[in-house]
């Protein structure tokens, strides 16, 4: 789960979200300078004052740049460790113009105003990184208290107050985002567990961890497409464990599934990764799909099988024919036309064939 880097860590929103904070800059800027050109009861900033606007105007805009090149994730990369850095800059800038206003203006107003304005859109986009909220915000809130303490004709304490509930509700909401924000990486962490859940049950046996039946018809669609106009050939080998009944009968059903687990790790070891695939069919029956050259490799597989099996030495005295578990295959190779279902039949024909020669042996 990635809600460890909810505090500390450089992390922000979104670029999206970041975006917007870049732009709420520029337009908080372009407000203080447009409020004292286009406004006859304002006298404008001076030119110190204008500058430092322009600063802000100029960092944002290219960090806004900088962002719509990255486009995808700016937490990762050179940026994200920028970010401390450009976060602290914005904050400082602001911090000084701010001062700066409220002395030329003798309006401590103002920097209340601004403050939070500044602030809060800062919170919804660093309310994941304690770090960066800490960066941007320390400067401003010194600020705004070392105005409401020294640049105040009268001290007024309700107003220093009020101040500091402001700071503090904006600090507060920050962690309210926070664990909303827990509460979706959470949910979003037990739904990809919960996917990875169902997909594994759609896929996969749950008792050998072999394909299941339902993969074995996307196999055989897969590797019928890829087969037109290829030389290689499919062939399907079908097994069946000899006397597994008696084998249930002799140990228990507990160890007969542990039994079916070994003898799908045995199949698995006799695979080429690239070309074959195991399925589970059902009950004791597992069936190999192979792309190959000709009829020998599919052959040396179900050798490889059987040469596996016998040496896992999986003692079964109930068996007819041997001191320990047999498997009997059937190999059939798969022609134009000719449906899953088809390829099974005459994969089964081949396995019945086995059987009867006297099982522990693979017919094609
Ligand atoms: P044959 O040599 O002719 O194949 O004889 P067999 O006894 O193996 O006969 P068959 O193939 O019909 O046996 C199927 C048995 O497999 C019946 C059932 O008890 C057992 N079986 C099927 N699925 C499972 C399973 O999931 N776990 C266990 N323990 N046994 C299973
Ligand atoms: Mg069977
Ligand atoms: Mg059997």
């Amino acid at each position: 789960m990635d809600i460890n880097h909810s505090t500390g860590e450089n992390v922000i929103t979104s670029t999206k979200g970041y975006m917007w904070f870049l732009c709420l800059n520029i337009i908080f800027c372009a407000w203080l300078f447009l409020r004292s050109t286009h406004n006859k009861d304002v006298e404008s900033l001076p030119p110190a004052l204008q500058l430092l606007c322009g600063c802000i105007v100029i960092l944002a805009l290219i960090n806004l740049i900088i962002t719509l090149k990255i486009k995808n994730n700016i937490n990762d990369g050179v940026y994200h460790y920028a970010l401390p850095f450009v976060v602290f800059a914005f904050g400082l800038l602001w911090s000084v113009l701010l001062l700066n206003v409220t002395i030329y203006y003798q309006d401590t107003m103002i920097t209340l105003i601004m403050t939070v304005s500044v602030l809060l859109p800062a919170t919804i986009t660093f309310y994941i990184s304690g770090r960066l909220l800490l960066l941007f915000s320390a400067p401003l809130a010194l600020c705004l208290l070392y105005v409401e303490f020294f640049l105040q004709d009268k001290f007024s304490l309700a107003q220093f107050i009020g101040a500091v509930i402001m700071l503090l509700v904006i600090y507060s909401s920050r962690y309210i985002l926070l664990e909303w924000y827990q509460r979706v990486q959470r949910s979003e962490y037990e739904k990809n567990i919960l996917i990875k859940k169902l997909v594994q049950q759609a896929h996969y046996d749950a008792l050998t961890g072999l394909f299941n039946r339902l993969s074995m018809a996307r196999f055989f669609e897969e590797c019928v497409s890829a087969l037109s106009g290829n030389k290689k050939k499919l062939f399907m080998i079908v097994l069946d464990i000899d006397y597994f009944k008696q084998y249930n009968d002799r140990y228990g059903h507990v160890a007969g599934d542990k039994c079916l687990i070994k003898v799908s790790q045995c199949i698995e070891q006799s695979l080429r990764k690239e070309t074959d695939s195991a399925f589970r069919f059902g009950g004791e029956e597992f069936v190999v799909m192979t792309v190959c050259n000709d009829i020998s490799q599919a052959k040396s597989i179900s050798h490889r099988i059987q040469h596996n099996i016998a040496h896992a030495h999986i003692p079964h005295e109930g068996s007819a024919i041997s001191s320990v578990l047999t498997v009997s295959q059937g190999i059939a190779q798969w022609s134009e036309g000719v449906t899953l279902e088809g390829l099974v039949e005459q994969a089964d024909k081949q396995l019945y064939q086995a059987k009867q020669n006297g099982r522990n042996r693979v017919c094609y």
